[in-house]
């Protein structure tokens, strides 16, 4: 390179407030940068006249790495969602229906999920649909059957938001903001959510590669809210036997990109009821830190995602499952959920069965 050319490339890099150091090789020369790097990773080859290719030796995430960014976290992060522990050797099941519908089958499903195993449950009521004539969730009603579910059943609740202007509503109703697929590159939402304190379910977008999933949970984890989970749910692939492929090679990927818990979505990420047992179970024996599981009590009949909704008594058979493959793979597996105690309801319920002593 000829040396005024490599001196104006030196000249710009310190510039940017980098210091630079020559590293002669045979054919080229190298210039090793360090300090603030982060304005020199967005140069891209061909940029600079000279420069023909920018290696970062560090990952551009620095706050979501393992300690080889910036982010100095040695221990994989636990994230407490109302007590609930997600991440760090606790694996966390997040189940219920994709949508809200009456209140009555909402809370009877939240009990069926917490007695089979869940610690957290999930319902939608802003849907993001592919169809605009798809049902699109009670929206406010069911951001108040969600406090009623709350208080009914002691469980945290996961409920997605779609846009900015809805965020204080539905943050006052969650333990949990789910971030949808579509939703992952929306990086305005993904700042306001920095800026709060509640846990972020941020899922991957269905064409998003894991170094993209990363650098949205960036946006959050920069702007100061640590407590973030994602979440493997799918993705699109051209040569796929069904709309959607879960990846679970991502799995053991992010965890080893990243010190942020990953839990899994094996309804979304197949599409279809007779699938979904047999992913959570490979999902748990691959690393995950926790499920998340579509249940409802009459899939036929559901408003949406039906068809890759478990019945309770489906998704109980799925928690001893996955009890057993955590027990399996021996002490630096997550500790599963234990089976729960009924809830008061349920044991009250089952004390005085309807319709005996009246
Ligand atoms: C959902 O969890 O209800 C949902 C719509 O998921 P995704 O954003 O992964 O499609
Ligand atoms: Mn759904």
């Amino acid at each position: 390179m000829p040396a005024t050319r490599r001196r104006r490339i030196r000249e710009r890099l310190r510039e940017l407030g980098v210091t630079v150091n020559v590293v002669e090789g045979a054919e080229r020369s190298y210039l090793e940068v360090s300090g603030d790097d982060l304005p020199v990773r967005s140069l891209f080859p061909g940029h600079w006249e000279g420069v023909a290719e920018v290696i970062p030796l560090s990952p551009p995430y620095p706050h979501a790495a393992w300690g080889g960014g910036r982010g100095e976290l040695a221990r994989p992060t636990l994230v407490e969602v109302a007590g609930v522990p997600v991440g760090a050797g606790h694996f966390a099941v997040v189940a219920g229906p994709c949508a809200l519908e009456e209140e009555s089958r909402a809370i009877d499903i939240a009990r069926a999920v917490k007695d089979g195993g869940a610690r957290l449950f999930r319902g939608g009521a802003f849907k993001p649909r592919t169809s605009p004539y798809a049902f699109q969730g009670l929206e406010d009603e069911g951001l108040q059957m969600l406090r009623r579910v709350r208080e009914s059943t002691g469980l945290p609740i996961v409920t997605e938001v779609m846009e900015g202007a809805d965020l204080d509503k539905v943050a006052a109703c969650a333990d949990l903001l789910q971030v949808g697929s579509r939703s992952m590159h929306n990086y305005a939402l993904l700042k306001r959510l920095s800026h709060l304190r509640t846990p972020v379910l941020l899922k991957r977008g269905l064409a998003a590669t894991v170094e993209e999933l990363l650098l949205a949970a960036e946006y959050l984890l920069s702007g100061g809210n640590t407590r973030v989970i994602l979440c493997e749910r799918g993705i699109r692939h051209a040569a796929g036997a069904r709309q959607v492929i879960l990846d679970l090679g991502a799995i053991p990927e992010i965890r080893r990109r990243t010190h942020l818990p990953v839990i899994v979505d094996p309804s979304h990420g197949s599409g279809a009821a007779y699938l979904v047992a047999p992913l959570a179970r490979a999902a748990a024996a691959a690393g995950a830190d926790g499920l998340m599981i579509e249940v409802h009590d009459d899939p036929e009949r559901a408003l949406s995602d039906g068809r890759q909704a478990l019945r309770p008594a489906e998704f109980a058979a799925l928690m001893e499952d996955v009890r057993a493959i955590l027990g399996a793979l021996g002490p630096d597996a997550p500790s599963p959920p234990s089976a729960p105690p009924p809830s008061p309801a349920i044991a009250a319920e089952r004390r005085e069965p309807a319709g005996k002593d009246r």
